[in-house]
């Protein structure tokens, strides 16, 4: 039986993956993994002139990143011209399509003459009426033509979108759309209308900024008498400014929020929000789940809004999820790009003192950061202290509140003391925590003028996490060292 549900994802390569198209991408997705239909690529290549190189592989890419799989291969419309032309060919032989002769010059003068008129800028029709003589005259002495649509002089064009309802346009304000272009090539319009034939597309999913298209998409239909598919225009998605989301609001691109260290389940959760709700309060899906809540009815007319403070949230939570493994796994590429470390065999080199340290090591930095990272590419900046030999702070971090540098200095060579005195099996979070509090208490004064100036000792940051279990990271060696740093830090500054 034919599969009645078919989606396509139909991007142009001419440039990056940004949210809007992946939004594009996962509702076809979701729509028909739900719907037990077939999710299609499309590549629409026909523009020579916008092609970015490297595009098309990054399309994929992203889709795979993603885990959007789509089904068979893709189309690739360039490949596709000699049926393209046929098709506009036949238009023309139909009375629905003419030959137009009109050089660039003359298109711009039109073009100046609207403007300088304050008229719309549109086609003035010349060619549409040329004479069986004249069009074979112009085709023998090869003069270059492009093939135009025939709009109707009048009328209206209306059809029911799925998300917007009843939409309808004044064929008057409809220019007479090049088809196919003097290079052979066909316009968008022409492609992408012949291919949803072809292709057998149930549903067309795309953004509002193509509804102006469809009325022209519509008579193609009419005209080759082809049955057209639903429309769904998905609602724009706009910055936090309320302006369309652009550069101007930060990274758009996949590529450049899969670098900052986004999680693909982080982006597909938020960005299945842009336009869409399950109608209740969850706000946690994985792919699977958005699947069974997926439906077009609850897609929404008004534009989406793009809330980076939602998209890091939901990130951290991801992070959150993830085993020390794999985590480890992804925030290697971090520490080894901020030239923290680098790998050596099956251990790693700090790059600081070419120390050799184990991934173990190194997972254990990262679990004390895993409750707080919002994206991994903040790993370096959090866990940095764990691989440098020296650190970098102000003497001064290490007073406790009305304290001073002295006495700061009286309790790290106390606590020094008492620190060298254990055993190195004593260096677990718990016993450290047991004993230091213990010993605290025999000197009689307060935790902070302790715990203060220790974990700055050992951290070099305002915040991070606390004295015992960074302690236990470091081990007794690296730990005795960083104190004894912070006196001599403080001797210097004596
Ligand atoms: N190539 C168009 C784009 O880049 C596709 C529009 C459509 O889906 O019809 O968005």
């Amino acid at each position: 039986m034919e599969n009645k549900n078919r989606v396509r994802f139909a991007p142009s390569p001419t440039g990056s993956m940004h949210i809007g198209n992946v939004r594009n991408a996962l509702y076809d997705f979701l729509f028909a993994k739900k719907n037990n239909g077939e999710f299609l690529l499309r590549i629409e290549d026909t523009d020579q002139d916008r092609y970015a190189p490297g595009s098309i592989e990054q399309i994929y890419e992203v889709l795979k990143w993603l885990g959007l799989d789509w089904h068979g291969e893709p189309i690739i419309q360039s490949t596709r011209l000699e049926l393209y032309k046929k098709n506009a060919e036949e238009l023309v032989k139909n009375g629905h399509a003419y030959y137009c002769f009109c050089s660039k010059e003359r298109l711009e003068e039109v073009r100046k003459d609207q403007e300088a008129k304050k008229l719309p800028s549109c086609y003035d029709r010349h060619c549409r009426n040329l004479s069986e003589e004249e069009i074979a005259n112009n085709l023998e002495s090869r003069t270059p033509f492009v093939i135009r649509l025939k709009v109707p002089e009048s009328g209206i064009i209306e059809f029911e979108d799925v998300i917007k309802g009843k939409v309808s346009f004044d064929l008057k304000t409809i220019d007479d759309q090049v088809l196919l272009k003097s290079d052979g090539f066909p316009t968008y319009h022409l492609a992408s209308v012949t291919d949803d034939n072809e292709m057998k597309i149930s549903h067309v999913i795309r953004s509002e900024e193509w509804l102006p298209s469809t009325p022209k998409h519509l008579l193609l239909y009419k005209f080759f008498g082809w049955e057209p598919p639903r429309f769904v225009h998905l609602p724009m998605i706009l910055g936090s400014d309320k302006s369309k989301l652009s550069k101007r609001h930060g990274a758009t691109s996949v590529a450049e929020f899969k670098e900052q260290g986004y999680l693909p389940e982080a982006l597909i959760n938020f960005i299945a929000f842009l336009g869409w709700n399950p109608g209740d309060e969850r706000e946690i899906f994985s792919l699977d789940e958005l699947v069974d809540a997926f439906s077009l009815d609850k897609v929404h007319k008004a534009p989406a809004v793009f809330n980076m403070e939602k998209l890091d949230w939901l990130n951290g939570h991801y992070i959150r999820q993830k085993s020390l493994d794999e985590l480890a796994r992804l925030c290697l590429p971090y520490l080894e790009k901020a030239k923290l470390i680098k790998p050596t065999g099956e251990d790693y080199n700090l790059i600081d003192n070419n120390e050799t340290v184990n991934l173990d090591y190194i997972k254990s930095a990262i679990a004390l950061e895993q409750e707080r990272m919002k994206k991994l590419s903040e790993v370096a900046d959090l866990t940095k202290f764990f691989f440098q030999n020296e650190l970098d702070y102000p003497a001064e971090l290490l007073i406790w509140k009305k304290s001073n540098l002295e006495e700061a200095a009286v309790n790290l060579k106390a606590l020094n003391e008492f620190l060298s005195g254990l055993t190195e099996a004593n260096f677990t979070k718990e016993i450290l925590e047991t004993k230091v509090k213990q010993f605290i208490q025999t000197e009689q004064k307060g935790i902070g003028d302790f715990l203060w100036p220790l974990r700055v000792a050992l951290t070099g940051e305002k915040a991070s996490p606390g004295p015992f279990e960074v302690a236990h990271v470091l081990g007794q060696e690296k730990t005795l060292k960083r104190i004894n740093d912070a006196i001599n830090k403080i001797k210097k500054n004596a």
